[in-house]
């Protein structure tokens, strides 16, 4: 039951309202005058996406990616799998990716790879979170909110079993890991 796991707050609101606003900045000079197809993975990364298009000073539209890598467990089973492809094609399109958080690694390496074979006319990755000690396997990201350490964290569009996308802020879950 969710009430009965403690949460501690690890990234405040305000915090992530900085770093969603510094984000943005960079990503309006990089887009200036251009269109760009912002891709939010589902789920995790809903309310950063929505935060962070909101500081894209540019011609936005928006795509929606589901992957599913955990089948409610807390930790990654390594197998990726499609769960929503992209409406449109994105061939010479100006690609945005947001994901949620970067742990293994695996996801990431897997979005690039099939978002690069779409041939678009570039390419960017951002993630609000990465646990550096989990990469299991080499992937670039060009833009990083927080560096965490390798605790299961929610809130803020990220869950445990569904629970706590909704906390306005990053917590750590006590005893999962
Ligand atoms: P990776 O493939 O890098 O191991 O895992 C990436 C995906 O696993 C993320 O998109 C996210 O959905 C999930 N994930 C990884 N670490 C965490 C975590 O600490 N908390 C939550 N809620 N999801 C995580």
């Amino acid at each position: 039951m969710p009430s009965q796991l403690k949460l501690t707050e690890l990234i405040s609101e305000e915090a992530l309202s900085v770093k969603v606003r510094e984000i943005g900045r960079a990503l309006s000079d990089k887009y200036k005058g251009k269109e760009v197809v912002a891709i939010c993975v589902l789920k995790g990364s809903f309310m950063f996406y929505a935060d962070l298009i909101r500081e894209i000073n540019a011609d936005v539209v928006s795509e929606f990616f589901g992957v599913s890598s955990y089948q409610n467990s807390s930790r990654s089973s390594g197998e990726v799998r499609l769960t929503l492809d992209l409406h449109s094609p994105i061939e010479d399109k100006h690609v945005l990716l947001v994901e949620d958080i970067v742990d293994t690694g695996l996801t990431m390496n897997y979005l690039q790879k099939t978002l690069a074979a779409r041939k678009p006319k570039s390419l960017t990755t951002c993630a609000l979170l990465l646990k550096p000690s989990c990469l299991k396997v080499e992937c670039h990201v060009d833009h990083i909110g927080f560096e965490i350490p390798d605790e299961f964290v929610v809130g803020y569009g990220l869950d445990y079993q569904g629970y706590f996308r909704n906390i306005p802020y990053i917590a750590q879950v006590e005893g999962l890991i």
